[in-house]
């Protein structure tokens, strides 16, 4: 996910700047140390940048800042001053305990843990996914529509159809308290907050009932999906879903087309449940996850972020990076070597430091080449190996890490291929399987349709309505299908 404003910049070395984040137990520090000579040059800019807080919420929630907002003038009695603090004190218990508690009901209350079917692949998607109004849609640079492609794909290789596929249900705006404040979500209901987040000025000029139902509905379902995806890959092994990945949206703000909170909703929902006690988020889109990184900024311990993001785009979110457990920042137009191999002994090295119970996989593909937003180099077949390399990690631990996929930012018209493409090649693998949604679907099309069937290394797929699907996919899907069987 992006913001439309960053441009695409003068080309650079597009030499790699890693600085990897410690894991850092303090939490009254100030940020990640960096450890590469380039990271240190700029240290002293980064250090004024996290600094300044760039909102009331940031200053709300930074340990350091809340401290000095402390009044300078003390009061005479010290006695005063104590039975002052312990009334604090005791309010503030009481507070988080009633939150805790109205937190625990709402998730209790949730209907967003669908029952699902055991001929459901664990990848969730609903037509409404995508945003079409009016042509508003086209005023931002994000295809609003790629959801509903990445999906038409996957049908048209008869990998999925509507009965094997799990259709979420909205967000509503009980779930989005369990991580939302009240302020924020009242916000939503001003267009002109929902113009600015979603980049789209003309958005602020209509009627909120428009702008929720056209706009911001699709995002709350993604959201649902997001929620019922991490539960599922709980009890699957792995989940995808189709959409979600709003990671510049906190829950005290939203950004960079992010208006739900949908990684923090999602972990927050299987913390309270007890369900996992540890999380690691890895984040792979071109910027940096500043929404996740302030959400859990306090909760170091159980939350680990891994994100490699292009260092010069939006957001620079200097305060979020201290919500980071290891930090790997690129430069521009990086390839797909350097950062496989940053992505790789970076992951290794996180789960070496860290064993979380599920991994939240933010695979935005907008470090794909070209991306005017993301202005990585990443090659389509990059892209693949990526996500198959990120799947095979969790996979290969002594004890299997459950993972759940959202797809996140990609801005240019053939991120579906690519992302569908990427689905089909961890099928392919074995890395990702429903037996009885395989069954369901070969009886749904009769013998010799599916392409996992095809031996290893021969051109995939085939299928029964082969007639149907445009020449220009099965193209597509051979050539990196065909790529990766050799
Ligand atoms: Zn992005």
């Amino acid at each position: 996910m992006a913001e439309s404003g960053d441009s695409l910049l003068k080309t650079t070395d597009g030499e790699v700047v890693l600085t990897e984040g410690e894991r850092n137990g303090n939490r009254e520090s100030k940020h990640c140390e960096d450890t590469s000579m380039e990271a240190e040059s700029e240290h002293q800019n980064k250090d004024a940048e996290e600094r300044l807080p760039e909102n009331q919420s940031e200053t709300e929630q930074s340990p350091v800042t809340v401290q000095e907002e402390r009044p300078v003038e003390r009061r005479t009695s010290e006695s005063d001053d104590m039975e002052e603090e312990e009334r604090e004190e005791e309010e503030t218990e009481q507070d988080t305990a009633e939150q805790f508690a109205q937190i625990k009901e709402r998730i209790q209350k949730s209907k967003l843990y669908l029952d699902v079917e055991p001929h459901q692949w664990p990848i969730i998607y609903s037509p409404d996914y995508n945003i079409s109004f009016l042509g508003f849609e086209k005023l931002h640079p994000f295809d609003s529509g790629k959801w509903g492609k990445v999906y038409s794909l996957l049908k048209k290789e008869c990998m999925l159809c509507d009965e094997t596929i799990i259709c979420p249900l909205e967000a509503t705006e009980d779930d989005l308290l369990v991580a939302h404040t009240k302020k924020y979500i009242s916000r939503l209901k001003w267009s002109i907050s929902v113009a600015g987040i979603t980049e789209v000025p003309p958005v602020a000029l209509l009627p909120n009932y428009i702008v929720q139902k056209k706009v911001l509905r699709p995002l709350r379902l993604q959201t649902g999906g997001s929620i019922l995806a991490a539960k599922l890959a709980m009890e699957r092994g792995w989940a995808i879903n189709i959409g979600g990945g709003f990671h510049h949206c906190s829950s005290k703000q939203g950004g960079g087309f992010c208006a739900y909170a949908d990684i923090t909703l999602a972990l927050r929902f299987l913390f309270h449940q007890g369900t996992i006690q540890k999380a690691m988020i890895l984040d792979l889109d071109a910027h940096q996850g500043n929404g996740h990184e302030r959400d859990f900024m306090q909760d170091k311990e159980s939350v680990y972020i891994l994100d490699v993001y292009n260092r010069h785009i939006y957001p620079r979110d200097g305060f979020a990076k201290r919500g980071i457990s290891r930090k790997v920042e690129v430069n521009y137009f990086i390839a797909d070597e350097q950062y496989m191999t940053l992505v790789a002994s970076n992951l290794e090295a996180a789960l070496n430091e860290f064993e979380p119970d599920i991994l939240v996989y933010n695979a935005g593909t907008d470090s794909l080449e070209g991306d005017p937003l993301g202005a990585l180099s990443i090659s389509p077949q990059g892209i693949i190996r990526r996500d198959m390399m990120v799947f095979e990690f969790a996979r290969d631990r002594p004890k299997p890490i459950p993972i759940v996929m959202v797809t996140s930012g990609g801005y240019q018209r053939n991120n579906a291929d690519i992302i569908a493409a990427s689905i089909l090649n961890l099928w392919r693998r074995g890395l990702i399987s429903c037996p009885e949604a395989e069954e369901f679907q070969a009886k749904q099309d009769g013998p010799s349709t599916s392409s996992r069937q095809t031996p290893e290394g021969e051109e995939t797929p085939s299928t029964s309505n082969s007639e149907s699907a445009p020449q220009g996919n099965r193209g597509f899907f051979r050539s990196f299908l065909g790529f990766f069987g050799k």
